[in-house]
């Protein structure tokens, strides 16, 4: 079997493509008298109605098309009558990074409670909504073509799908607000990254024919009581979202005025997700957060709290005032590594100057999680850091992926990294270069830089590296990866690892595809063990499984 070390350089991007043209189905579903209504959905409508009551606005009529639902909080939920025969079905698209993917499953876990279902056909949608990403300019331009693509069509089926809505949520909604609604009138509803909870409220103003959004960012919101449906392939991992938004103001990141100010969920809530997530045989959770290691939980008063700030890395620093007391990252990791042995956890996105040794400490102690750090450097350049505002030097990184081996022997690393930011040199680029050659990352999310109203570099620096320079960089930052991720492959060699199942491989019918605990993807021959070491009788593998697997095997 030969060895293939491709790896992946970009961040993941979920969408459904319309492979087919659409074909609406009639709907004359839509028009059902009252008089045949079933029970139950006149119980859904009662309930709503008792939810909500009538409030001054169902009174008056308003003039205005345009509906910000920031300033009304005390709306109706309105679902068309026509939902008599069955619930309005919703179809959602993923862009961006697995926090969206977090998103998403916490959209459609209010939906379905609010009495929407879901489709995975877009033919077939009442409502489409896209769970938008703002980091660079391409990611949104992907978007938009999306959303012209969408109204054409929404325009084309007027006749049959009198009621379809389109819908912007997340980073996009934030960022584009007047543009979206306003300008190009692209969109029925819009909701901010803290605003899903008004998604059913602003789909039933979308209903009444208002354009309805919400936008506003909360300092508290974390979704804690909200119960994701996860939605993922196979069923045996899933992502568990335990912060949200950023407080580092990285002099090139959209993220902290699109997601807002940091904020933890309580340890309970994420507690009891991943209990719940163990009793139905997932296998491997991932913790999500911007920041993920920033976690500081405030709420829990009844564990014990850790005293005093919360220890930095070595050498590296903050924009903000030191945070005290709360629950940290450590705390939480401690619990949930406990509640299922067999469980593995991840995180990401990590930020390097969380990393306090009892961190890693508690990362080789225990079993179950996995021996894999994301460790976005962004830059090898100490000058380039700085002007990133990123509060490390190169030097201060190389320290702590020192002290990280040193405690984790054998730890695999990933990061991300941004080619031609404001003012980078050719030497600044071949700083990072050589910081890509002394770490060996097996993984990396590589990026050219795209500048982004609002922040910092926008307002302060000039854009002045010129793109086809900023792609030749990303180019040669690339092929360096490459070369570094198959040294840091071919030395598993040899081994056995333990791989967690995830399905059939992709080729082939006749191969399974899984990953060891350092995140590499590997594919190996289906066949049948024994249930036991001694027993005759033989089993497939499955996915979920874990199986020792000798490489080499196709590494991916
Ligand atoms: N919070 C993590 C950290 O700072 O280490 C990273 C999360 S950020 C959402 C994901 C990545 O997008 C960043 O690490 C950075 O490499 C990239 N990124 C952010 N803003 C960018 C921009 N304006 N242009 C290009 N890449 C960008
Ligand atoms: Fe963006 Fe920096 Fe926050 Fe990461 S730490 S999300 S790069 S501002």
């Amino acid at each position: 079997m030969n060895i293939s070390s491709s790896f992946r350089f970009c961040r993941f991007t979920f969408r459904k493509c319309l492979s087919r043209r659409l074909q609406w189905d009639t709907c004359d579903r839509y028009y059902c008298s009252k008089s045949s209504s079933t029970d139950q959905t006149r119980v859904v409508q009662l309930k709503n109605k008792l939810a909500c009551g009538p409030s001054f606005q169902d009174f008056i009529k308003s003039s205005d098309k345009t509906y910000d639902a920031c300033n009304d909080e005390h709306e109706e939920y309105h679902i068309p009558e026509c939902t008599t025969a069955r619930s309005l079905k919703v179809y959602f698209e993923t862009y961006g990074c697995q926090m969206n993917i977090s998103d998403t499953e916490i959209a459609w876990s209010i939906l379905q409670k609010a009495g929407y279902s879901r489709t995975h056909e877009l033919p077939e949608a009442d409502v489409v909504l896209l769970v938008t990403c703002s980091i660079r300019e391409k990611a949104e331009q992907t978007i938009w073509n999306r959303l012209k693509h969408l109204t054409a069509l929404k325009k084309r089926c007027q006749k049959h799908k009198p009621l379809l809505k389109i819908g912007v949520l997340g980073c996009m909604a934030e960022r584009l607000k007047t543009k979206l609604l306003e300008q190009e009138k692209l969109v029925d509803v819009l909701a901010g990254p803290d605003a899903y909870r008004d998604l059913p409220r602003l789909l039933s103003l979308g209903y009444r024919g208002q354009r309805a959004s919400n936008v506003l960012l909360s300092l508290e919101e974390t979704y804690a009581d909200v119960m994701p449906v996860h939605q993922t392939p196979e069923g045996h991992s899933a992502f568990v979202s335990i912060m949200r938004g950023c407080d580092n103001m990285c002099s090139y990141c959209i993220v902290p005025f699109t997601r807002g100010r940091e904020r933890s969920r309580p340890l309970s809530s994420i507690l009891e997700e991943v209990r719940m997530l163990s009793d139905q045989g997932v296998k491997e959770v991932t913790l999500l957060g911007q920041n993920v290691n920033s976690y500081r939980d405030f709420s829990e008063q009844h564990f014990i709290c850790s005293e005093g700030s919360t220890q930095l890395s070595r050498g590296f620093k903050t924009v903000y005032r030191t945070k005290q007391g709360g629950l940290l990252f450590s705390d939480l990791l401690d619990k949930v590594s406990q509640i299922d042995p067999d469980m593995r956890i991840r995180f990401t996105s990590p930020h390097p100057k969380d990393f306090p040794d009892e961190v890693l400490q508690l990362i080789q102690e225990r079993r179950n999680i996995c021996k894999q750090i994301h460790l976005p450097a962004q830059s090898g350049s100490s000058r380039v850091l700085h002007a990133m505002r990123r509060g490390y030097t190169r030097e201060a990184y190389l320290d702590l992926v020192e002290n990280i081996r040193e405690i984790i022997p054998g730890v695999n690393l990933s990061s991300d990294f941004i080619t031609g930011f404001c003012g980078e040199t050719e030497e600044d680029h071949q700083e990072t270069l050589s910081l890509v050659r002394e770490v060996g990352y097996n993984v990396g999310f590589l990026f050219a830089y795209s500048m982004r109203k609002k922040t910092h570099a926008y307002h302060r620096l000039q854009d002045d590296v010129p793109a086809p320079v900023k792609q030749r960089r990303l180019e040669e930052l690339i092929s360096v990866f490459r070369e570094e991720a198959a040294k840091v492959n071919m030395a598993l060699i040899g081994s056995t690892q333990l791989v967690l199942v995830e399905g059939e491989s992709k080729r082939s019918s006749e191969e399974l595809c899984g990953r060891n605990d350092g995140n590499v993807k590997v594919v190996f021959p289906k066949t049948d063990l024994p249930i036991q070491p001694e027993k005759p009788q033989m089993v497939p593998i499955t996915s979920g499984d874990y199986v020792l697997v000798k490489f080499p095997c196709r590494l991916m």
